[in-house]
C-alpha cells in the first residue's frame, strides 16, 4: 500500500518539482546550505530540454536583463570542479557570432556599444581577419563578428547529472517517475499529490519547465507561457576543424564540433511540441534550411552525413526571458521556468538564486525583470492542465 504522506519520515524543508537543470541546480544549492530537499521528477532527470539541448554555454547575445546573471553563471561554469567535484564536461572554447554583411556588423557594433555603456566588456568586436584566425575553416565571405573568449559548451546530460550527484551527496532525495499532479497550501505546508503518494514540505520550488505554467495557474497566478519545440541535428564524425561555438547574425545558426568529431547544428530552430504527449516533432524541411546555412559557411561540409536529429520541449515566455521569482500570490513558493531557448547556460546561477530566495528572501542577482507578475493579470492559460492530462499519459506507459 502507498503511504499517504511519502516524505513524512524525510522531513523535507523544500519540495522541488522538476529534475531539469534548474530543479537539479536548485536542489544542489539548497542542500549546500543545509536544506533538506525532495525533488520530484515526472520521468527521469534531464529527460527534457536540459538533457537534449545544444549545450551552448553562451553569454554572447543575451537579452540585456539577463547579462548579469549569465556572467555570474559563467563564473560558476568555470568553477564547477571546485563546486561539484567534477567539471560537468564544460569546455571553455569561446563563442563567435559572425556578420556576413556590413549592415549586420553595424548591428553588432551598436550592441557592443550598448553593453559597454552598461559596464559589460565581455563581447568584443573582431574584424574578418581575426574571425579567420579564430575559425580558419570558415568561408572568406565574412566581414567580422563578436567574440566572447570565455564562453564555451558542455554535454547537457553530463552537466545536469554532475549537479544531481553533488546534490545527492549533500543529502537531497531525488524521486524519478513521480509526476506532481496538484499543489496545495494547507496550513503552513505545501502538499503535492503524485501517483506515488503525497509529499509535503514548508517550501515549494516550481521548476517544471514547459509544464510549470500549470502549477503557477494552480496557485492563482497564471502566466502567458507557451510550450514549444526546438530541433538539433548531429553529423558523422569528422576530422577536427573548429574550436569555438559559432552563431550567425542574419540567419539562425548554432554550430559546434565536439571532441569526438561530430558537429552539432541548431540555432533556435522551432517545431511543434505536444506538451501532453511530452514530445517535440522534428520538422525535416526546417532542418534542411539549417543545413544550407552550414554548407554556405563551411563549403567543405557539403557531402557530410547527418546521423541523427531530435527535438526538445521548451517553455517560452512572450518577452523571451524567464520567470525567476518568489510567488506574489502564495507564501513560500519560488518559480523558476520559461527560459525560452537559452536556460542551459543559466543553470548554475538559476539554482543559486532559488536557494537565496528560499533562505534569504531576496537574491544577490538583479532579478526584478524576471518577476512572475510582470505580465499583469492573465485571464487564462492557453492550454489545459498538462499535468492532469499527463497523469493519463503515465498510466498508459505502465
Ligand atoms: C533543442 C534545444 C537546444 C537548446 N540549446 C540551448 C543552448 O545551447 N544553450 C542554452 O543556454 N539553452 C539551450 N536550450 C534551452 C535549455 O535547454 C532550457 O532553457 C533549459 O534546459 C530549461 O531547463 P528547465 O530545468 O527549466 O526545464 P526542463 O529541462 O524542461 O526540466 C523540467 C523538468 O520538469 C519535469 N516535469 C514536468 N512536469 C512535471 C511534473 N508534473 N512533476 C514532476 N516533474 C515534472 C520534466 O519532466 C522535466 O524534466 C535549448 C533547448 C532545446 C530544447
Amino acid at each position: 500500500m502507498k503511504p499517504e504522506v511519502r516524505d513524512q519520515e524525510n522531513g523535507a524543508d523544500v519540495i522541488v518539482i522538476g529534475g531539469g537543470f534548474h530543479g537539479t541546480s536548485s536542489a544542489f544549492h539548497l542542500a549546500r546550505r543545509g536544506v533538506k530537499v525532495t525533488l520530484l521528477e515526472a520521468e527521469y532527470c534531464a529527460r527534457h530540454a536540459s538533457g537534449v539541448n545544444a549545450g551552448g554555454v553562451r553569454t554572447l547575445g543575451r537579452h540585456y536583463a539577463e547579462v548579469p546573471l549569465a556572467r555570474a553563471s559563467l563564473d560558476l561554469w568555470h568553477r564547477l570542479t571546485e563546486l561539484l567535484g567534477e567539471d560537468g564536461s564544460f569546455v571553455s572554447s569561446g563563442q563567435l557570432q559572425i556578420a556576413e554583411t556590413p549592415p549586420e556588423l553595424e548591428k553588432l557594433k551598436r550592441r557592443v556599444a550598448d553593453l559597454n555603456a552598461l559596464g559589460f566588456t565581455h563581447e568584443v568586436i573582431v574584424d574578418a581577419k581575426t574571425v579567420h584566425e579564430i575559425a580558419p575553416a570558415l568561408t572568406p565571405n565574412l566581414v567580422g563578428g563578436i567574440w566572447v573568449k570565455d564562453d564555451g559548451h558542455a554535454v547537457p546530460y553530463r552537466a545536469v547529472t554532475a549537479f544531481r550527484h553533488a546534490a545527492q551527496r549533500l543529502g537531497a532525495t531525488f524521486c524519478e517517475t513521480t509526476p506532481a499532479q496538484t499543489v496545495e497550501r494547507i496550513g503552513d505546508r505545501w502538499r503535492v499529490t503524485t501517483p506515488q503518494g503525497v509529499f509535503s514540505a514548508p517550501w515549494l520550488v516550481n521548476a517544471a519547465g514547459a509544464w510549470a505554467g500549470d502549477f503557477a495557474a494552480q496557485v492563482g497566478e497564471p502566466v502567458p507561457m507557451k510550450p514549444g519545440g526546438l530541433m538539433l541535428m548531429i553529423t558523422q564524425r569528422l576530422p577536427h576543424f573548429i574550436d569555438p561555438v559559432l552563431g550567425a547574425t542574419g540567419r539562425p545558426l548554432s554550430f559546434k564540433q565536439f571532441a569526438n568529431g561530430t558537429v552539432l547544428i541548431g540555432g533556435g530552430l522551432r517545431c511543434n511540441a505536444d506538451v501532453f504527449a511530452r514530445h517535440g516533432e522534428v520538422d525535416f524541411m526546417k532542418l534542411s534550411t539549417s543545413a544550407q546555412t552550414v554548407t554556405d559557411l563551411f563549403p567543405h561540409l557539403k557531402d557530410v552525413g547527418i546521423n541523427r536529429a531530435w527535438a526538445g520541449v521548451e517553455a517560452f515566455m512572450p518577452d523571451e526571458i524567464p520567470i525567476i521569482s518568489l510567488s506574489k500570490k502564495a507564501p513560500n513558493l519560488v518559480h523558476a521556468f520559461g527560459f525560452s531557448a537559452h536556460g542551459f547556460e543559466l543553470g548554475p546561477i538559476g539554482g543559486q538564486i532559488v536557494s537565496e530566495l528560499v533562505l534569504d528572501g531576496r537574491s544577490t542577482q538583479p532579478i526584478a525583470p524576471f518577476a512572475v507578475d510582470r505580465f499583469g493579470a492573465v485571464a487564462t492559460v492557453e492550454y489545459e492542465n498538462p499535468n492532469a492530462k499527463g497523469a493519463k499519459f503515465f498510466e498508459s506507459m505502465q
